[in-house]
């Protein structure tokens, strides 16, 4: 298993109340030239927790931070409106986030776990809630 120093939340930037999963993802990430998803899970508005990317294998989610950190994004982040970033978080997926991450802290209990836009240099919203504070 390669080290892992970062646990870091995302959202899909996907409007509010529409659902998508982890094939979703994966086309998109697909269409862009990648390897195919770049998260390690995918926490849908349901609460289901999907398997991205293996574990095992750097994602693409973090410019700079991929070799030695954990991806994990749930579907939402922008309001209906598909522009403005908004906390569309589901009571489901915040039970869920807080168990992928608890596991995940567990497993590597070194990491720090950080949302994407608290990396130095990200001019994002994702993911539009305070990871710091909130799990
Ligand atoms: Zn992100």
């Amino acid at each position: 298993m390669r080290k892992i120093t970062d646990i870091v939340i995302h959202c899909s930037a996907t409007p509010e109340g529409k659902d998508f999963g982890a094939a979703s993802i994966d086309r998109w990430h697909k269409e862009r030239g990648w390897a195919g998803i770049g998260y390690h899970y995918v926490v849908k508005r349901d609460g289901t927790i999907e398997p991205g990317r293996p574990l095992e294998k750097a994602g693409a989610h973090v410019a700079g931070h991929n070799a030695n950190s954990v991806g994990i994004v749930y579907i939402g982040g922008l309001a209906k409106d598909g522009k403005k970033a908004k906390d569309t978080r589901t009571p489901e997926q915040k039970t869920a986030l807080r168990t992928i991450v608890a596991e995940m802290r567990r497993r590597f209990p070194e990491a720090r776990v950080l949302g994407h836009r608290d990396f130095p240099g990200v001019r994002k919203d994702c993911p539009s809630f305070d990871v710091r504070t909130q799990l």
